[in-house]
């Protein structure tokens, strides 16, 4: 089966070991160069790379080739993120530490990595679990919490009951835990928190500001970030002159249709609200069901809205009217101010909550015509709404808001859905806090010659709870930095999206001692040019590491606002129709695949199989026809060096088969540099490549007669150096290989990536007379050296030609090259 390959097991070890020993694609900060920093997201050190990593990783090499090719000084470095849970579960499943578990995987991933060839500077290789690594965001921690920017309380968190830890909001999709998918409950818990909300607007403003990021990707930030725009005021208790309520609405034109108010069960006014023990009661029984569902299920739109009726009524401002009050499940502490006015006539949930509650809805904008629906949310004229009636609704929010802060009630107001980065695990494996608690003095930031804080080894993990650190005495006692008097250490550990965050700086100076980064370094390289990475990280990493970089910044570390200038977030693999996973049984392991077939097939398959944002649908035919079509070139190649090796460097053709092929190599060249450069389509590019192959095999053979052999021998040299050229980022051993034996003494992917000629582009055209039985009839304007079955269609088709032809038989067809076509017929 193996006999007909190519060597390629040989080739590709052959030319690892060249390019590892040349140090070819180690980078340097070159000021006088432009550069190029292609980055994938890096890979957990899980065990064994899959074909998502496979996939992932020959997109970003293939960029990264290209882009040495265009010239440009290419960044191309690879590491671990190598804290986090599943490390911890190992050891206390399997009784191996987690650092052990961890370098262990790196080392096995590692030898995977090098069997594909990616073009890594394995110099800058870091790995996030390393104490000179964590130092530094250990550092940042406390500039952090000197700017307020970190900061410790007591709040209701998400915690996953099977990982025995915090989430942070981001962590939670659809109320499950983003790495184990349990479901996720909830939490009063001391912990750590990033201020992300302070850059909330610059966030968002930079939304619009990165044209090089897919749309759904900002779309999504967007989302999250969740700005809206309106008023705050308070509604005051009825009979009880000292409590307000104090409510937001991005909809203070509606206020005129308010027929109820609501507070969340949690919101504090509601203890003194009450005041009947009956009432207390049934409030704390509610409080108790709402506490067991995550805020995602609570505000879920299709489930019914449950609440309380209060005793107290509250009154509306703008009318005077006396409306009941509520606590709903609908409504979350956690945005806005915890209490709302009620609109059921412009609001969905409302609208709901008031069908349930049989309480009153009044309209306060003109329906169009033929509505027939509840709640109406969209723009009109007002009405009901006394000195807002006839405005729109753009007239009305403005008025309604100057009417609130002209008579000292309100006040207009912005608010976010974005809440701060809960960044405390009550986890073992992952970079220690760098704080202690003094008797005396209370919490007290570590001190900078005292970093790292390093995670002590010795430790018993038994994942029943609580922070396995805890009970690592040594650790835990330690000496106050500011009293020297006895203090704890903090045993939380940093969120590993911490580390995460800020990797793309490390690359550029990895081994630098004398802070998280070189400035000058980091000057050179970044921002990062092209990222890379799954869809999954739309929200969590990708915003994660937007804000930190904009910490650094302020903290005058870096003049970058964004990390990332571009972004591109491939698809999943996919197989009999599902994400290939252990638990469904339809992995493909890249290793089987790299022993079969070969890296180079392996990678050519993932880029050809499907656009890279799409998913990639497994099927071993596509494999087969990657490993064929590099057959292909290999046994051309070699069949023909003899010829190749005489042609001369650089044709022109004076044949019409001649010209025809050399505008075939120099259009190829121009839809391969266009597909890369443009959306990405490689597999459209390697399509491009294909086809010329195919031009390649028909002008070899079909050339033997009619172009004598200087012109065949160097356009067939010109056709195989540009292919080898074209094919070389998708496809690099097998075609460094072959430049090789063509005789070449350095790199591929040290020469300049092909431009198409332009005058091999330009087809010259020409006007061709039409005869039919000697009698000219028309006139066709073609390209010079037109292909004589072409110039015959055309001719046949011609409507001046046509009519004559009708009722007759034609006999033969006479072709003049660029010059006359005579049609001869009978009857
Ligand atoms: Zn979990
Ligand atoms: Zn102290």
């Amino acid at each position: 089966m193996s006999s007909d390959r190519y060597p390629f097991a040989e080739i590709e070890a052959k030319w690892q070991a060249r390019w590892e020993e040349s140090r070819q694609f180690r980078a340097t900060e070159d000021p006088g160069r432009p550069k190029f920093y292609c980055l994938e997201m890096f890979p957990y050190p899980s065990g064994r790379i899959h074909m998502g990593h496979v996939r992932v990783y020959a997109i970003g090499d293939l960029l990264a080739r290209y882009k040495w090719m265009r010239g440009f000084n290419v960044l191309h470095p690879m590491g671990w993120d190598a804290f986090g849970l599943p490390a911890e579960n190992a050891a206390i499943e399997h009784g191996v530490h987690p650092a052990i578990w961890t370098y262990e995987n790196i080392a096995y991933m590692r030898a995977q990595l090098r069997k594909m060839g990616i073009s890594y500077d394995w110099d800058r290789e870091l790995t996030t679990c390393d104490p000179a690594y964590y130092k530094w965001e250990q550092l940042v921690f406390i500039k952090m919490l000197e700017r307020g920017l970190a900061y410790r309380r007591r709040s209701t968190v998400n915690w996953c009951p099977s990982c025995q830890t915090v989430l942070a909001n981001e962590q939670v999709e659809a109320g499950r835990c983003w790495r184990c998918d349990s479901e996720v409950t909830r939490r009063d818990i001391d912990g750590w928190f990033f201020k992300i909300t302070e850059y909330a607007e610059e966030l968002l403003a930079w939304c619009d500001r990165l044209p090089g990021w897919p749309e759904r990707v900002m779309t999504m930030q967007r989302n999250w970030i969740g700005k809206s725009e309106g008023a705050e005021f308070d509604l005051p208790v009825v009979g009880r002159p000292e409590l307000k309520i104090r409510v937001f609405t991005t909809r203070p034109d509606t206020a005129f249709g308010m027929t109820y108010a609501v507070l969340a069960p949690e919101h504090p006014l509601v203890d003194a609200l009450v005041t009947d023990r009956k009432e207390r009661a049934a409030i704390q029984q509610f409080r108790a069901e709402v506490a067991r569902q995550s805020e995602v299920e609570r505000t879920a739109e299709d489930r019914p809205k449950r609440g309380v009726r209060l005793g107290a009524k509250v009154v509306n401002p703008f009318n005077g009217a006396e409306i009941p009050l509520f606590i709903a499940d609908y409504i979350l502490m956690t945005y806005g101010t915890g209490a709302i006015m009620a609109v059921p006539g412009e609001d969905e949930r409302d609208w709901e909550f008031a069908q349930q509650h049989g309480l009153p809805v009044i309209p306060t904008v003109k329906r169009p015509a033929g509505w027939t629906g509840g709640a109406y949310a969209g723009e009109g004229v007002k009405i009901n709404s006394g000195f807002l009636d006839g405005l729109t609704t753009a007239e009305a929010k403005r008025k309604a808001i100057d009417w609130l802060v002209e008579r000292g009630l309100g006040t207009a107001k912005v608010n976010y859905r974005l809440r701060d980065w809960g960044i405390s695990r009550q986890r073992y494996w992952g970079a220690p806090i760098p704080v202690v608690y003094c008797e005396k003095d209370g919490m007290v930031p570590e001190k900078e010659e005292h970093l790292p804080v390093v995670l002590p080894q010795d430790v018993q993990l038994s994942g029943k709870g609580g922070s396995p650190l805890a009970e690592v005495a040594s650790f835990v006692n330690t000496m106050c930095p500011k009293c020297g008097g006895k203090a704890r250490r903090e045993t939380d550990t940093m969120d590993t999206f911490v580390e995460s965050s800020w990797y793309f700086l490390r690359y550029c100076s990895p081994h630098y001692e004398q802070g998280m980064f070189e400035r000058a370094a980091a000057e050179y390289w970044m921002p990062v040019d092209q990222y890379i990475g799954g869809i999954e990280h739309a929200v969590l990493h990708l915003l994660y590491a937007r804000f930190y970089t904009k910490v650094l910044r302020d903290l005058g570390l870096t003049k970058v606002d964004e990390p990332f200038r571009a972004l591109l977030s491939q698809g999943m693999v996919i197989k009999d129709g599902a994400k290939m996973s252990k638990s469904k049984g339809n992995v493909v392991d890249p290793d089987d695949l790299i022993r079969t077939f070969g890296a180079d097939t392996a990678r050519l398959f993932s880029l050809f199989a499907a656009p890279p944002e799409k998913d990639l649908d497994w099927n071993d035919h596509g494999v087969e026809g990657a490993s064929r079509f590099l057959n292909r070139v290999w046994r051309f190649v070699i069949a023909n060096l003899d010829t190749l090796k005489v042609g001369g460097v650089g044709s022109t053709p004076t044949t019409p088969a001649g010209v025809a092929f050399r505008r075939t190599i120099h259009e190829t060249i121009k839809r391969v540099t266009d597909d890369i450069e443009g959306d990405f389509h490689f597999n459209t590019a390697i399509s491009a490549i294909m086809e010329l192959v195919n031009a390649l095999h028909a002008f070899e053979s079909a050339s033997l007669d009619g172009v004598g052999s200087g012109e065949r021998a160097a356009l067939l040299r010109e056709a195989v150096e540009t292919m080898l050229l074209l094919l070389g980022p998708f496809a690099p051993h097998v075609t460094e290989e072959l430049w090789q034996q063509l005789g070449h003494p350095t790199s591929l992917f040290k020469q300049p990536w092909p431009v198409a000629d332009q005058a091999a582009l330009t087809r010259k055209e020409v006007t061709v007379v039409l005869q039919v039985d000697g009698k000219v009839r028309g006139r066709l304007t073609i390209e010079v050296d037109a292909a004589e079955d072409r110039v015959q269609r055309l001719a046949l088709a011609d409507d001046k030609v046509r009519p004559w032809l009708r009722g007759r038989a034609v006999e033969r067809v006479v072709v003049v090259p660029n010059r006359l076509v005579n049609v001869v017929t009978r009857s």
